[in-house]
């Protein structure tokens, strides 16, 4: 039976971000907008079975909820050999993928044979040409056609997942969430971040929830919250005729409060948080020979001190900036959010 285990705030360990490559194959703009990165060295990264043992240590700590990402996580060669590992775990009841869609569809079927859960799929815009100058490739078709791969390969619980920014793709609040309508897809609109990564946020291309919901209720009329959020990052909406959109307000209302995610690197650096200026290095244990009750009593020491907040802190701050400056980025990729997953 897993244990639980609490931080210094009273928050359970449940849920995992597993990053398998900090490579990506698009350059979006509120993420990876720079020219060059500093990538992690190769011989650092987890073997899948490394990432498995890992994996069944925090299962054992009460994460029953796993989310794979990266980078982009269907550049990782053999990513279903990982997915049928995971799958298998009887603790892990919900295990989930994000993916930016341009690969998915040759391999929509292979995650869904491996016994992967679910799939969200990152889509901004449903222009090409703004598609292509927020991510400088031409492969929106091919992340349409990935989405519909997915729902022909059985996935029924689909997500899109939106960044809005504003004088971006602003104006495509019911358009995306029509899209979702016609593919059986739930959209969930992201507020305009400044995690690391971010260089080029202000705050005045962020747009609240509050200004969505204005939007969306102008279109459609009034819009009911459905209740029931627990620990998810979505704060859910229904429209008067029952289909139903998100909203992940994690820069205006952060739900650090209930949050219960962390997130392990591609690399094994456990992270408290999508802020953390460090994290927890459990490669070199792993290693070094550390077996699973080793690495379980560390996970749940470091755990049991967590106390950040960092998404609140944030927003405490008068001024706000990029989290961190391009300079210290290039200097250590593990700030970065393409390195730390979404
Ligand atoms: N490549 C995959 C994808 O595109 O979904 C997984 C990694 S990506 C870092 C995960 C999520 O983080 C994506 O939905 C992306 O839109 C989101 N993201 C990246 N930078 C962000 C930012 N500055 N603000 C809000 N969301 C961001």
């Amino acid at each position: 039976m897993p244990q639980t285990i609490l931080d210094r705030f009273a928050r359970p360990l449940r849920s995992l971000r597993v990053s398998v490559t900090d490579r990506c194959n698009l350059r979006c703009q509120y993420c990876m907008p720079e020219p060059e990165y500093a990538w992690l060295p190769r011989e650092t990264l987890l073997t899948l079975e490394e990432t498995g043992t890992i994996v069944e240590a925090f299962a054992a700590l009460g994460v029953d909820r796993v989310r794979i990402t990266g980078g982009e996580p269907l550049l990782r060669r053999n990513l279903p050999v990982l997915i049928r590992q995971i799958a298998a775990m009887p603790a892990i009841t919900d295990l989930a993928l994000t993916t930016n869609g341009v690969l998915l569809a040759e391999q929509a079927l292979a995650l869904r044979q491996a016994g992967l859960h679910r799939i969200t799929v990152s889509l901004d815009t449903l222009h090409r040409s703004r598609f292509e100058a927020l991510t400088r490739f031409d492969h929106h078709a091919a992340v349409l056609a990935g989405i519909d791969a997915a729902g022909l390969a059985g996935f029924d619980a689909l997500k899109i997942d939106t960044v809005v920014i504003r004088g971006v793709n602003d104006d495509e609040l019911v358009g995306l969430i029509e899209y979702g309508r016609s593919v059986g897809a739930e959209v969930r609109f992201i507020e305009y971040m400044d995690v690391g990564g971010a260089t080029r946020w202000t705050a005045d291309a962020v747009v609240s929830q509050d200004e969505m919901l204005e939007v969306i209720a102008a279109h459609y009329g009034a819009v009911t919250p459905v209740g029931g959020r627990g620990s998810a990052p979505a704060d859910r909406f229904a429209l008067p005729d029952g289909t139903t959109f998100g909203i992940i307000a994690s820069t205006t209302q952060p739900f650090c409060a209930d949050c219960d995610r962390s997130r392990l690197t591609a690399d094994g650096v456990w992270l408290m948080c999508l802020y953390a200026r460090a994290g927890t290095d459990l490669r070199r244990p792993l290693r070094a020979g550390a077996t699973e009750p080793d690495l379980v009593h560390l996970i749940r020491t470091v755990w049991s001190q967590r106390a950040d907040r960092g998404a609140e802190e944030r927003l405490a701050l008068g001024r706000r900036e990029p989290l961190i400056p391009l300079a210290a980025l290039k200097k250590d990729a593990h700030l970065e959010m393409h390195t730390r997953g979404g």
